[in-house]
């Protein structure tokens, strides 16, 4: 049993600025969630002026980790480590994994204090899932962390979601060493799961993407190629790595299908082969 702290009644943790925007509030708010400030939805309504869309371009990433979700847990994945997971919002991993394995367990990591105190609020009754804070690049203090290793047991197979994460990691040595030594860490039939924004995605729109979100965060768009490298030699699941709304479609409910780069991102699923 993973021990919680039951006193956080509060989602916003005393050292969290108020007055600068964060790219977890804003993707919350973009989602239609209220763990957010006056000035991330203004640093939206700016957005959404160069980039109308911008509240599809978040449902679609948000699809995309239903549908790797139910496409792991369709292939027996029972432990779930999901790293840049972001403030809790409609349909959070947990939540999907729990409704048809209540046994499997799920592990959320952000850098983001508001993100993490307020998935510590939502899972304090959830004993198979925890939420710690950390920074991606940080892979030893998420892997040897006391919360982690008491849920996921890394000699079997897990799935490691990296969904709309890997653009704040900047530095491509840093992004591709860090993703390599999370994907050593896993036991072959594990999975990695991945949004990233695409270079290729965002032609017209691009410089206006990165300002809006610059302003908020430093990030780094990559080709198509650049983020198939950080799948190394896992053998990348159909239909590859494509544009989000592409990535499995289920039904009339998907959007952006007719404009897929609009959701300014590519996803891909890849398996680890046995050795
Ligand atoms: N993965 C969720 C999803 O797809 O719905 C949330 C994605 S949100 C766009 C990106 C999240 O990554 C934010 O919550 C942000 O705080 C987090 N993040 C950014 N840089 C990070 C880092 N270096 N380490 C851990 N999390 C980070």
């Amino acid at each position: 049993m993973v021990e919680k702290d039951r006193s956080l009644s509060r989602w916003v943790p005393a050292e969290v600025r108020q007055d600068i925007p964060s790219a977890a509030r804003i993707y919350d708010y973009l989602l239609g969630g209220y763990h957010n400030f006056e000035c991330d939805r203004m640093a939206v309504e700016q957005l959404l002026e160069r980039l109308p869309h911008m509240r599809q371009t978040a449902q679609v990433n948000r699809m995309f980790l239903r549908r790797a979700v139910n496409f792991l847990l369709d292939h027996g994945i029972d432990q779930f480590l999901d790293i840049g997971s972001g403030i809790p919002t409609a349909g959070n991993v947990h939540e999907i994994v729990h409704a048809r394995n209540p046994e499997a367990v799920v592990v959320y990591v952000d850098i983001d204090p508001t993100a993490v105190a307020h998935s510590a609020v939502m899972l304090v009754d959830e004993p198979n899932a925890a939420t710690i804070r950390a920074d991606v690049r940080d892979v030893d203090a998420i892997l040897k962390n006391k919360a982690v290793n008491q849920l996921i047991d890394f000699n079997r197979p897990a799935a490691l979601m990296l969904v709309a994460l890997l653009h704040y990691v900047t530095d491509d040595d840093e992004a591709y060493q860090t993703v390599d030594t999370y994907i050593d860490t896993l036991a072959p039939g594990s999975f990695m799961a991945m949004s990233h924004t695409a270079t290729e995605a965002v032609p017209d729109s691009k410089e206006n993407f990165g300002r809006g979100l610059r302003a908020v965060s430093s990030t780094r768009s990559r080709s198509r190629e650049e983020i198939s490298r950080f799948f190394r030699d896992l053998s990348v699941v159909e239909p590859g790595i494509v544009l989000t709304p592409l990535w499995r479609p289920e039904g009339p409910d998907d959007i952006l299908l007719d404009e897929p780069e609009k959701g300014f991102t590519m996803a891909g699923i890849g398996m680890k082969p046995a050795k």
